[in-house]
């Protein structure tokens, strides 16, 4: 689908919900997408990306920002400690931030780097084992740590289980928000982002939409 078609969608869902034009930030996520994709996607004037890896963003980035100059990219996939400094050289948010272990060495990159990307707090809304995320019971508590660390948390974020209602998901999070004075809320992908929107979403993250179907590295 055309960038523009999503634009207008989100537009439209701004309007439905009664939000501010522009209240919503279009994260494109770019990841495992072929470059020429994601250059049209550039020359079209978006500014915004989200990939879910480290390496992948750092091999991917500096070559476009040369081409095109600034571009915000949020990573949105699961962050390793080791993988830290990179990520916050690299990004300008972090989605992902889901354990003590990664806030403490996320606060002391900070400190030491006088900077720090903009922050969300990954809720596993759906208590799935296999995902990543606090669990919703020790989400406040966590919050709590990660602003004691002086971490700039701007919200949380969520990845609903594929095979549940996201409309449920999207409204606990922003509950869980709401309580925790965070105005910030990562929610929505292609299928559903409309949904989010509806919901209080800040910040949609829309992959396959606009760039069609991913394709994976081998069959490129
Ligand atoms: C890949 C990904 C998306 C985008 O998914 P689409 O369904 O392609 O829009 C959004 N959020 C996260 C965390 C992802 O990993």
């Amino acid at each position: 689908m055309p960038l523009s078609d999503i634009q207008s969608q989100i537009t439209a869902a701004e309007a439905a919900a009664g939000r501010a034009p522009g209240s919503v930030t279009l994260i494109a996520v770019s990841k495992v997408q072929p470059p020429e994709r994601v250059a049209a996607v550039l020359d079209q004037g978006h500014r915004v990306f989200g990939e879910n890896r480290v390496q992948e963003a750092a091999d991917k980035w500096p070559g476009f920002r040369e081409t095109y100059g600034d571009v915000d990219v949020h990573l949105i996939g699961p962050l390793q400690t080791n993988k830290a400094r990179q990520a916050m050289a690299l990004c300008q948010s972090i989605h992902s931030v889901d354990r003590p272990k990664l806030a403490n060495t996320l606060a002391r990159l900070a400190q030491e780097m006088g900077d720090c990307p903009g922050l969300f707090v990954q809720v596993n809304t759906g208590e799935e084992p296999q995902k990543a995320g606090i669990l919703p019971a020790d989400t406040d508590a966590f919050v709590a740590e990660c602003r004691a660390l002086d971490l700039p948390i701007e919200g949380l974020m969520c990845i609903p289980p594929v095979d549940e209602e996201p409309a449920l998901h999207f409204a606990l999070l922003a509950k869980m928000a709401a309580r925790n004075g965070l105005t910030g809320l990562s929610m929505g992908m292609s299928s559903d982002f409309a949904t989010a929107i509806a919901l209080g979403a800040t910040h949609v993250r829309v992959g396959s939409a606009i760039f069609g179907d991913r394709v994976p590295p081998a069959d490129r």
